[in-house]
């Protein structure tokens, strides 16, 4: 019997096990596919803020989770011995003409206060740089807010941390306790089939890894495109973003189409060979916010789920307010990402 069972082994419900954990509670997460089988198991890992303007509730719990992940991944580290790949090294995004270096001159001032002075957005010079995006104005935009870790690493250190902790990661297994659910795309299928509207829906998305290695440099963003460099000596880049597909897990030509993006933006890439292409389907709400709270089909029990193009970037922070909610009933979820948002 365990105090609370998370069903669901991707980076939503792994870390909300985690974070539940911490509180001394027993735990259990049951997935018939294993750690990491749905979206999480991919390969980009940016970790990248909201432009630092017209600020809300979103960007605010973003900023926070963001603030958390370094310590959040440490402590994963620490219990597993496995490195989720996590590294705050910023990014680079060119700018593209003149009408771009106002805006993001007007966005490193929103920085200076929206930032509460724990990260930069600033505006640079590229000629320095051997490490960056081709930018026509001769700027670049670098902020050292942006993290990166590995997706499917991650999600392999979360689950040995869980374990090396005390907490189970099953295929199966008997519900016992509070239950969270976070199974992503099936379970909001699952709602939209019962509504009968949508209430969420899979936007499938296509990745590749490169064999370029640049551990210790920044992320580029470039044309709308993220290169992330790895610590493993890889550096991926994505995505697609589709939202009518046949098939969930195949690439096609319009992977193609990313990696000759990359390729453009930066001139270091251009032979790198392509070793990995990955694909996956991002749970996205109606609302596009995260859905967090009362489950809405199943009574007494949670929700943990939208986490769409920035479930990484949100779960340390995610996982803090579901343990919140789920042990010591204190809401302090944002209204935006309550089920209703999307019902
Ligand atoms: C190509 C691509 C690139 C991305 N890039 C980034 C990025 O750079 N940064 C970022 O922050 N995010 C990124 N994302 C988004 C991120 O991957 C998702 O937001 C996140 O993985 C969602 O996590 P999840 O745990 O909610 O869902 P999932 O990872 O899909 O996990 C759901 C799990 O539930 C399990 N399951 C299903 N049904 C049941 C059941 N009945 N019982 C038990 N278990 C069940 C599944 O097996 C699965 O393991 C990207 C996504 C894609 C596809």
């Amino acid at each position: 019997m365990a105090d609370v069972t998370v069903m669901g082994a991707g980076i939503f419900g792994l870390s909300v096990a985690w974070a539940c954990l911490g509180r001394g509670v027993s735990v259990q997460v049951i997935d018939p596919h294993g750690p990491g089988a749905g979206a999480s198991g991919g390969v980009v890992g940016a970790l990248a803020p909201h432009v630092p303007e017209n600020w809300n509730d979103k960007k605010a719990f973003q900023f926070d989770s963001l603030m958390m992940a370094e310590d959040f991944w440490a402590g994963v580290q620490d219990a597993s011995g496995l490195s989720p790949g996590y590294a705050r090294l910023g990014r680079l995004q060119p700018v593209p003409d003149d009408h771009a270096l106002d805006l993001a001159q007007t966005r490193a001032a929103g920085a200076r206060t929206l930032w509460q002075g724990q990260a930069d957005w600033e505006v640079i010079r590229a000629d320095t740089l051997d490490w960056a995006p081709l930018t026509p104005t001769g700027w670049l935009i670098r902020d050292t807010l942006t993290a990166r870790l590995h997706p499917r690493l991650a999600c392999a250190a979360l689950a040995a941390a869980i374990t090396a902790r005390g907490g189970k990661v099953l295929a199966e297994g008997a519900l016992s306790g509070s239950v969270v659910w976070a199974t992503g795309v099936a379970d909001l299928d699952a709602l939209t089939a019962h509504r009968g509207r949508m209430v969420g829906n899979g936007v499938k998305g296509q990745g590749a890894v490169l064999a370029h290695a640049a551990p210790d440099q920044p992320q580029l963003f470039a044309d709308t495109v993220h290169i992330v460099p790895h610590e493993d000596g890889t550096t991926a880049i994505g995505s697609t973003s589709e939202r009518d597909y046949d098939d969930p897990a195949t690439t096609d030509e319009q992977l193609h189409a990313v990696i000759a993006r990359a390729r453009a933006a930066v001139p270091a890439l251009r032979d790198a060979p392509v070793i990995e292409r990955w694909a996956g389907v991002r749970p996205r709400t109606r609302s596009r916010a995260p859905m967090l709270g009362a489950h809405p089909l199943h009574e007494g029990q949670f929700i943990a789920n939208g986490g769409f193009k920035i479930g990484f970037g949100m779960a340390p922070k995610v996982a803090q307010v579901m343990a919140d909610l789920v042990l010591d009933g204190v809401d302090g979820i944002p209204p935006d990402f309550r089920p209703e948002a999307s019902l």
